[in-house]
This record gives structure tokens, sequence and C-alpha cells, in this order.
């Protein structure tokens, strides 16, 4: 369509002023061109407002700013960093309540959490996991030593053992307590690793009890490494390792255990399940050296118990089969 206009125009040479009119008539009334229906075309319109917006814009900042002086006196240049450094994020101030968080639990309620706590559990956890796999592939002197020079790790190892016993839903002590309490004769029970002794807390009235472990951590336990037990030869009718066969020296422990015994005596062991090698192997080794397998059973699905009773014979000091895996906990 504009290409039409434009050679209308054209037709016009010849006659420049009258050209010129007619041009400049056609630019500013094109548009309605005679029907008076279609809009002025004024592409400078938007540029010219839009000039004038920001010359106003820029005259209001002028005002604000003057009017900002009065009121406030400006500032030095010291002043002005020391007022932004002021305005900076504020600090949080430390509140122990505060560094609780809410976190859901396994069972999907909401609990109060404290980091810094949950970050010590986690960490004691970790030293409790390393302790225990220490004591499993070192002998028991090397144990013994290790304890003596680091009591707080001994405090810590069994922290982490009571927290860990807390979930099982049974324990073998409490197989091992009830059979004594059955037992109507008065016992000499030597309980070898003995924790807390709990032995002696529950029956040591009825026997004598006398409990050894690697550190005492109560009036009751005495403290040795149960290979080497400060004891009589023979001065003992029931001989229990309940959880303790630790160390890498089996052998060692089994030997004393029936040195300490009474022919006839009573060597009773409580261990878990997953610890064995092979049962079977297990039972020939012990036999080997100097005891009758009684009874063998499965406790649970997660613990066996065997009762081996001494005999005089010894076949072999040290017959193979006597093996046990380490017996490690799970990082959760
Ligand atoms: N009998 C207790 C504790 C089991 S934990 C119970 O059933 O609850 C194993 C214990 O054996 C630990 O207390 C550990 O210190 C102890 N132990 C491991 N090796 C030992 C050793 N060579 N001499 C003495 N105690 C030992």
């Amino acid at each position: 369509m504009g290409k039409k206009r434009v050679n209308e125009v054209s037709t016009t040479e010849g006659a420049p002023a009258e050209k010129k009119k007619k041009v400049e008539k056609w630019l500013n009334t094109s548009s309605e061109d005679g029907e008076g229906t279609k809009k002025k075309k004024r592409p400078w319109r938007n540029k010219v407002r839009k000039l004038a917006a920001k010359k106003a814009a820029a005259e209001r900042r002028v005002e604000n700013s003057e009017e900002s002086t009065i009121l406030e006196p400006v500032a030095t240049a010291e002043e002005a960093t020391k007022k932004k450094k002021k305005r900076g994020p504020k600090k949080k101030k430390y509140k122990p309540e505060a560094a609780e968080v809410e976190k859901k639990n396994e069972e999907g309620d909401t609990v109060k959490e404290n980091p810094i706590a949950e970050a010590k559990k986690r960490l004691d956890a970790g030293r409790f996991r390393m302790l225990n796999e220490k004591l499993y592939t070192c002998t028991g002197s090397e144990a013994f030593d290790f304890f003596k020079e680091d009591r707080t790790a001994f405090d810590l190892y069994h922290r982490g053992f009571a927290d860990q016993v807390k979930k099982w839903p049974n324990h073998p002590l409490r197989e091992i307590i009830r059979w004594l309490q059955a037992k109507p004769d008065k016992q000499a029970v030597f309980d070898l690793g003995c924790g807390e002794a709990k032995i002696a807390e529950a029956v040591g009235e009825k026997h004598t009890i006398r409990s050894f472990d690697l550190v005492a951590v109560n009036d009751r336990v005495e403290s040795c490494d149960m290979s080497k037990l400060p004891a009589e030869d023979g001065s003992a009718d029931v001989v229990i390792f309940c959880l303790s066969l630790m160390g890498t020296n089996l052998y060692d422990f089994i030997k004393e255990a029936r040195r300490v015994l009474r022919t006839g005596g009573v060597l009773k062991i409580g261990e878990v399940t997953s610890r064995f090698v092979s049962i079977k192997q297990f039972c020939e080794a012990i036999n080997k050296m100097g005891f009758e397998t009684t009874n063998r059973r499965q406790l649970t699905d997660y613990f066996m118990m065997f009762d081996f009773r001494k005999i005089d014979k010894v076949e072999q000091k040290r017959p193979y089969g006597l093996k046990l895996k380490p017996c490690l906990y799970k990082k959760r």
C-alpha cells in the first residue's frame, strides 16, 4: 500500500512546490486517507514522552537528596563505613535451646534433637566400634596393656556395649543367672570377662563369685587378663565366658579356664551364633583340650550356649578348629 502511494507521489513530478505541499499534506494526513478511520502515526511521540519522564525522575531525585541532606548531616567516609558495617547481617547469639532442631524419628514422630549432642553420640559410637574391633584383633595381654594406659577408652567401650545390649531382645547372661539360681549347692564361680559383674550382683549371695575383667568398673570386679588369672589351680566349680572370648589367643583362655577348674567342674560358654566358623569343630577342639561336651543349644536366633565338663585327659594343647569370627557392630 505504501509503495503505491510513493508511486502516486512520483506522478506529481515537475511541480516541486506543489509536490512538497502535497507530500507534506499526505504525510500529515495520510493515515486519515480521507476516511478519518485510522490514527496518526507519531513514532517520535513515545521517545519524547520517555525523555520527559526520565528528566522528571532525575529532578525528583535531586529534590529528595537535598531533603535528606537537610535532615541528616552527610557522614564522613569513616562514619559511612562504620554505618555500613553496623547495617550488615546481625550475628546470632548462641542459645542452647536454639541449637535444638526438630526431626522425625523412625516412627514418624517429631522429636527435638541437639545437633552437638548428636555429633558427640556419633563420635562415641564410632570409637566404640573401633575399640570393639581392637579387642577382637589383639591378644588378651595387649588389650590389658592398652586399657591400662587409657582407662577412658575402656569406659567408652563399656558404655557402647551397654547401649548395644539395650537393643537386644535377650541376653545369654539371663540364662546363666537362672541356671545358677537353680543350683542347690554353693558354687565357686569365676566370671571371666564379666563387664559390670552382673552375675555377682544377681547371685553373689547364693554362690561365691569372682568376677574378672581387663578393667575394674566397680568393686565386684578384679582387673586382669583372663589368660593369666590370679587364682589357684582347681579352685573353681564353674567357669563362665559370657560373650567374652574376644582376643586372638582363644587357646590361652580355654587352657587357663581348665587350670582353675576342678576336675568335673563346668565350663559354660555363651556366644553370638554368627561368630562360629563350625560349631562341631569348635566343640571338638575344646574336647581335645581336656573337656567333654555336656550340653549345646541355640538360645535364640542370636546366641548359643555350651556346657563342657573338665576331664583329666588332654589330647591336644592347640587343636585345629578353635576359631571364632569377630563380632563387629554395624554403623547406623
Ligand atoms: N560378660 C559380660 C560382658 C561381655 S563384654 C556380659 O555378658 O554382659 C566382653 C567383656 O570381656 C568386656 O568387658 C571385655 O573387657 C572383656 N574381656 C575381653 N578380653 C578380655 C581379657 N583378655 N581378659 C579379661 N576380660 C576380657
